[in-house]
């Protein structure tokens, strides 16, 4: 058996905090553990700082955050880190998705800079990764990454995603993340990809 579905260490207890100050990410998450007898807390509800996220890879960066949370709570705590990578600007924005968006957090700005980057390049082919970690108080950290495939389109369409949404369409699809129904996009996407690992790895009893 692969070491990716083995020797994992499984969740323990019944309470994990999420470590985000993004509200709408602590609710969908804790929805998605509420079956698994899971009580969520977010970090800011705890009153946590925000580390510094400074690696160079998105399980790096949620490795930080997860660890630092579950340090200073005591807790076991989960993280995730996300961003889209664009081939013809050799995996840009990546890591740095959000802070494209500019200080007013703006994805339309984001949006129209990644394509303006791309100009006349025909490769348009992109990818959305997600990270989970998931941290013990003693430091242990399990780290598990999900995909979705498919290409950067222009103009913008549908106004129902958010972030990168209206420029991206998946593989197998005619129609971008924002013009899809969101239950659609969710049990297709990068995120959903990497939940599927941790819940089996982490949480699911063999
Ligand atoms: P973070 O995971 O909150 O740090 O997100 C990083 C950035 O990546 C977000 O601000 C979005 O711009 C982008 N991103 C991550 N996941 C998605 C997605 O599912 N759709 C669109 N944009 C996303």
């Amino acid at each position: 058996m692969s070491k990716k579905f083995s020797n994992h260490r499984k969740f323990s207890g019944t309470k994990l905090v999420i470590a985000s100050h993004n509200q709408g990410k602590v609710r969908e998450i804790g929805a998605l553990l509420a079956s698994f007898g899971v009580e969520t807390v977010s970090a800011s509800d705890l009153g946590l700082p925000e580390p510094i996220e400074d690696g160079l890879t998105f399980i790096a960066n949620a490795e930080i955050k997860a660890r630092a949370a579950a340090t200073a709570s005591n807790l076991i705590t989960l993280a995730d880190d996300s961003g889209i990578e664009i081939d013809a600007l050799g995996g840009k924005p990546g890591i740095y998705s959000a802070r494209y968006a500019g200080p007013s957090k703006d994805f339309n700005v984001a949006m129209q800079r990644v394509t303006d980057e791309v100009g006349d390049n025909p490769n348009k082919a992109a990818h959305f990764t997600c990270a989970l970690s998931l941290a013990w108080p003693d430091g242990h950290v399990e780290s598990f990454e999900g995909k979705v495939f498919g290409c950067i389109t222009w103009p913008m369409r549908g106004d129902k995603g958010f972030g990168y949404d209206p420029i991206f369409i998946p593989k197998g699809h005619t129609i971008t993340f924002a013009e899809m129904d969101p239950d659609h996009k969710h049990a297709i996407s990068h995120r959903a990809d990497a939940f599927k690992q941790l819940i089996v790895a982490c949480f699911q009893q063999p």
